[in-house]
């Protein structure tokens, strides 16, 4: 996996994280008028706090999070709802996800056993 693969962002708990700052970037970009790079300083700021409060490890980087931005504006990658939780998760674009099951619904038996760094 190259360092900024899109692929990164579906693997599972970076598909959570970045899952969750796409949600709050996609609220600001709707219901604001803060647009472009602050819309992306904001809504990592606003995932910091949910990690910290939360007592979470942090797994998204602020270029991770730029990045996830730009992959979604070029259509590598799309956000689509969960058909059980009803929330919206990445996916790659190619892919049919008709039935998609997100990772918080489906967790992996192997989810959050290796402590990778944050990059
Ligand atoms: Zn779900």
């Amino acid at each position: 996996m190259l360092p900024y693969s899109e692929d990164w962002f579906t693997s599972w708990q970076p598909n959570v994280h970045s899952s969750l700052f796409i949600n709050i970037y996609n609220f600001i970009i709707k219901h604001t008028n803060v647009h472009t790079i602050d819309a992306i300083i904001k809504s990592y700021k606003l995932y910091l706090e949910h990690i910290e409060i939360n007592s979470l490890q942090r797994v998204l980087s602020l270029t991770r999070a730029w990045t996830l931005v730009r992959f979604l504006e070029s259509k590598v990658l799309r956000v689509i709802p969960c058909t059980k939780c009803k929330g919206n998760f990445i996916v790659h674009s190619l892919e049919i996800h008709s039935n998609h099951v997100c990772g918080l619904c489906n967790i992996p038996s192997r989810a959050g056993k290796t402590k990778k760094k944050v990059a």
